[in-house]
């Protein structure tokens, strides 16, 4: 039986190689240079090179459940050696984490997960816990709280990048920016986090991308 993702992809891949050919060939001659680095969920809705415009060899991505980062030293090292690859070897200028509304894996740290039946998430979704935890005390509920916590988890796992070695020397350096995004599928909007206001503001050309 042929491969039904395979089958149904073919079209759409011949005729991308066709149309990127010189692109593609550049790529693979030259390497990578992508100028940023996209950590964001596994959510199906939330595609970066579709939020960012990205074409091959621009963007470095890791798509994890609720965009986590774990700090370093807890022995989860698969996104942190993909941050280590990108700021240390590829020289990104910008790392982005991505978070969004509705986010399963957010939700599931709110809920609650059973242990026995999803251990991996259960444990996983653990390095989100004190997004959750502060939103938890403000007493909030429904939309405003899921979007809290989704917003205060992005910022942690800004934080947890810090602890690399790599992303601080590089922010020292000032050769990195950090910025925070959340996607909001509702509203089909793009908010990013603004250090000057300390909250999340909804992106427009007039209102450039903040740094921090
Ligand atoms: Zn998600």
């Amino acid at each position: 039986m042929p491969d039904r993702v395979l089958a149904r992809s073919h079209a759409h891949r011949t005729e991308f190689f066709e149309n990127e050919r010189e692109l593609l060939e550049s790529l693979a001659g030259h390497g990578q240079f992508p100028d940023a680095m996209f950590i964001g969920c596994s959510d199906s809705r939330v595609v970066p090179e579709i939020l960012t415009g990205a074409r091959p060899g621009d963007l470095f991505v890791v798509r994890v459940v609720a965009n986590i980062v774990p700090p370093y030293g807890t022995g989860q090292n698969a996104v942190g050696a993909a941050v280590e690859f990108a700021v240390q070897r590829l020289r990104v200028e910008h790392l982005i984490i991505c978070g969004h509304t509705d986010c399963g894996g957010i939700k599931a740290l709110d809920n609650g997960v059973d242990m026995v039946t999803e251990p991996a998430t259960a444990n996983w979704i653990e390095f989100a816990r004190p997004a959750q935890s502060q939103v938890a005390a403000l007493g909030l509920t429904g939309d405003a709280r899921h979007r809290a916590i989704v917003e205060g988890n992005v910022l942690l796992q800004l934080d947890n990048l810090r602890t690399y070695a790599a992303v601080s020397h590089a922010l020292a350096e000032n050769r990195l920016e950090l910025h925070g995004w959340v996607y909001d599928l509702a509203e089909l909007q793009l908010r990013f986090y603004d250090a000057g206001q300390d909250r999340f503001v909804i992106f427009s050309p007039s209102n450039p991308q903040a740094s921090e």
